[in-house]
């Protein structure tokens, strides 16, 4: 697979489930929205365009070169073991997964770390856009870690597109501010990561933020004790954001990339 298919697919996935989306939240919103859009879109979705820029002018083959590259050479453990495509493809998926928890366990212990991550839960609102917002370096450093797991276990390039296409899909999923019956969010629930699940982890309540890590399937929270299934108080009553950064001024492009550097604070990033 070249990377200019990969980017296609990636980029027709995205529209279109962004688009499905927006509407949802539109038609049936979840809780209504303190900053609104027009406040928040511009500068989330600019983000967006930055760090995938960032990332193809660094890292122009992305994980899917790298994949291509341990198959090549027959590098990495699924390679060595001669394992099937459907396994290596099927087990890759999982690690990558668990990878990316395990990442963002870290990325909220490690105070430096949390200075880049913190951009992420500074949004005064929660919704589809949120799924994208992550500061530059996040990413970039994120991508550096998927392609060390992508040679070492030598993943098939198909399952390194399909994890990225599915992560974006649910990262914008479970951020939206959709609505959805409780009994269908009980049930989704068990097999990926719902709105009403991921919103826990962005309540401003330390004990709150510091739960439910994952992003696609949500079973790593329950295997590792991160699991919160609802907030105290309650989705319509819960604040989102952090105690820094609740000037609308810091909805901002300029100054959502400029957070991590800045002190505002530094204490007080949390409720404790
Ligand atoms: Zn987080
Ligand atoms: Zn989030």
């Amino acid at each position: 697979m070249f990377p200019s298919a990969e980017i296609a697919i990636r980029l027709t996935a995205f529209a279109a489930i962004f688009a499905a989306l927006a509407l949802w939240e539109i038609l049936a919103p979840r809780r209504p929205l303190i900053a609104g859009r027009r406040a928040r879109w511009p500068s989330n979705l600019v983000v967006l365009v930055v760090d995938s820029l960032l990332v193809r002018l660094l890292i122009p083959t992305a994980a899917v070169g790298a994949a291509l590259f341990a198959a090549g050479h027959g590098y990495g453990l699924f390679n060595l073991a001669g394992l099937r495509l459907s396994v290596a493809s099927l087990l890759g998926f999982l690690a990558l997964d668990l990878i990316i928890y395990l990442q963002h366990v870290v990325f909220h212990k490690v105070p430096v770390l949390w200075r880049l991550h913190r951009m992420h839960h500074a949004d005064l609102d929660i919704d589809a856009t949120t799924g994208v917002r992550f500061h530059p370096f996040e990413i970039l450093i994120s991508l550096v870690i998927k392609i060390a797991v992508v040679i070492a276990l030598g993943i098939p390039a198909v399952a390194v597109v399909l994890f990225e296409v599915v992560l974006n899909a649910t990262s914008m999923f479970n951020h939206a501010n959709a609505a959805m019956p409780l009994w269908l969010d009980r049930v989704l629930r068990l097999i990926v990561v719902t709105p009403d699940m991921h919103r826990v982890h962005h309540s401003i309540l330390r004990q709150e933020t510091d739960s439910n890590f994952g992003f696609n399937l949500p079973w790593w929270d329950r295997l590792f004790g991160t699991y919160r299934p609802q907030p105290a108080a309650g989705h319509d009553g819960m604040t989102i954001g952090l105690p820094i950064f609740r000037d609308p001024h810091e909805l901002r492009l300029d100054r959502l990339l400029t957070q991590p550097f800045r002190n505002d604070r530094p204490s007080e990033d949390r409720v404790h």
